[in-house]
């Protein structure tokens, strides 16, 4: 009798678990009749945040970028890319028409955490000090001719209004980032107050988002970009917008006719989206509650995070691991998007890679092989969701362009220019997202529609654009 109560009771268990799981799929579920729905709310609060300032969720920033790279920007620049775990900072020679990049070093340091929790005079002395040590080691060939000062383009990658191309004023932290002092400075100014104390004579030339360098690096090389999308421990875009399609502009016409947006869309929000009590419990929680919800579905930074509540309730609900809930997986953050994903993409037969993750970073042993079934099953669906609402954003920006659709025998190739460590190797959800956008578009359109991974497109962009922008330009 005995064995029998045993047996039902882990029946009992197991149909919970399956229970967590359906429902789970369920409220994750992006039909495409759901797809559609946000992709033309994105487009609707694209033409509210273009109208007004604090128009729509979608601040639709202006870039002061209205001209995008030719092909002659000429010189040596720097550059330094800051928005995640790393910051790089960049020397690149640019050889003018012909010569394109003719020669670039880079170099990557870590930042501590510590130190997206501190003040902005400690992060900004920091990555001065790194910046001032990489300028140290420029050597033969590669060098600021003499008499000249160096010119930096600053790739930073949180929301800026911008208030020229070379000043904007942060508006909020994102990304786990949260340093109260900085909030609403000029980040340029705070950059150069800290290059002045280590004694680093450098002009901040052009200060960028990641996406607009992105899409000005992209268009460096493919003069059919027209948009750029990060998919990495953020999400966010950027378009090339007709500069008389916004209304908000009050300044002078480009000659151009254009201008690029910087959409901030990890801030999109809408009644369409899918969102769970995992998804819930997880902004509640975060450094910014109640903001950066699309982001919070999509990015990199919260996918391995949303799998890890999934799991925590079946561990409590459905005593998924046993009868305790393995402590380690109490804490936040500890099963990263990487992890994820190698779980997900784990091909043998006997799931060996799940198991050892569960091992290595949960301390979970002895894992059945149906068990594991079900952690991927997790993932799947959570990649799933994230990477098809990532293709129904870029469709809304396709629609705002009126590029959703094919014209009478119209060929015109529009690429989008895509980034980030998520897109870049997590293939299950790149994948997925591209498909998914096949499916939206519909095989005519699609044709014409270009995804394109930009390599670190965002660290050249912004050296482009620092020498578009450089003071010894002659006009
Ligand atoms: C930031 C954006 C950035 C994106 C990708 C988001 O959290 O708000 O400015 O472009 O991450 O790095
Ligand atoms: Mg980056």
């Amino acid at each position: 009798a005995l064995v029998v109560r045993h047996r039902m009771q882990s029946s009992g268990k197991w149909a919970r678990t399956v229970a967590i799981l359906k429902e789970l799929e369920g409220t994750c579920g992006t039909p495409i009749g759901k797809l559609k729905q946000i992709a033309d709310a994105m487009t609707v609060e694209m033409y509210a945040g273009l109208a007004s300032e604090g128009g729509s969720k979608l601040k639709m920033i202006i870039s002061f970028v209205d001209n995008l790279p030719t092909g002659d920007e000429k010189g040596l620049f720097y550059a330094l890319d800051l928005g995640g775990t790393n910051f790089r900072v960049l020397r690149v020679l640019l050889g003018g028409k012909e010569g394109r990049v003719v020669k670039q070093e880079s170099k990557e340091v870590s930042i501590p955490h510590d130190l997206m929790i501190g003040t902005s005079q400690e992060l900004f002395d920091f990555i001065a000090t790194e910046l001032a040590e990489f300028v140290a080691t420029e050597g033969e060939g590669l060098h600021v001719s003499s008499g000249k000062q160096r010119e930096l383009g600053f790739t930073f990658s949180f929301p800026v209004k911008q208030t020229s191309i070379t000043s904007g004023n942060l508006i909020k932290w994102t990304k786990g980032f949260s340093i109260e002092d900085a909030v609403e400075k000029d980040v340029v100014g705070e950059l150069t107050k800290a290059m002045e104390r280590m004694g680093l004579d450098m002009r901040v030339s052009a200060l960028v988002n990641d996406t607009i360098g992105t899409l000005a690096g992209g268009r460096y090389h493919n003069q059919d970009v027209i948009a750029a999308v990060i998919l990495g421990t953020g999400t966010n875009a950027a378009y090339v917008e007709r500069a008389n399609a916004i209304p908000k502009w009050q300044g002078l016409l480009p000659k151009s006719g254009e201008m690029v947006i910087n959409m901030e869309w990890g801030n999109f929000r809408s009644s369409h989206l899918p969102l769970t009590e995992y998804d819930q419990a997880l902004d509640v929680e975060s450094k910014n509650p109640g903001e950066q919800i699309f982001e919070k579905v999509i990015s990199g930074m919260y996918l391995g995070e949303i799998v890890r509540r999934v799991l925590y309730r079946m561990a409590e609900e459905a005593a998924f691991f046993g009868d305790t809930v393995p402590p380690k997986l109490n804490i936040p953050y500890i099963l990263r998007t990487p992890d994820m994903s190698a779980m997900h993409h784990d091909t043998s037969s006997d799931l060996k890679v799940v198991g050892n993750k569960l091992k290595d970073i949960l301390e979970i042993t002895n894992t059945s092989l149906k068990m594991r079934k079900v952690i991927v099953e997790v993932c799947d669906i959570v990649a799933t969701r994230g990477a098809r609402l990532s293709a129904a954003g870029i469709v809304g920006i396709l629609k705002k362009l009126g590029r959703d659709t094919v014209r009478d025998g119209e060929t015109q190739k529009s690429v989008i220019a895509l980034d980030g460590g998520l897109y870049e190797h997590y293939k299950k959800f790149s994948g997925c997202m591209e498909s998914t956008l096949k499916e939206l578009l519909g095989e005519d359109v699609a044709e014409n529609i270009i995804v394109e991974h930009s390599n670190d497109g965002s660290g050249i962009g912004a050296s482009l654009l620092a020498a578009s922008h450089s003071q010894y330009l002659e006009v």
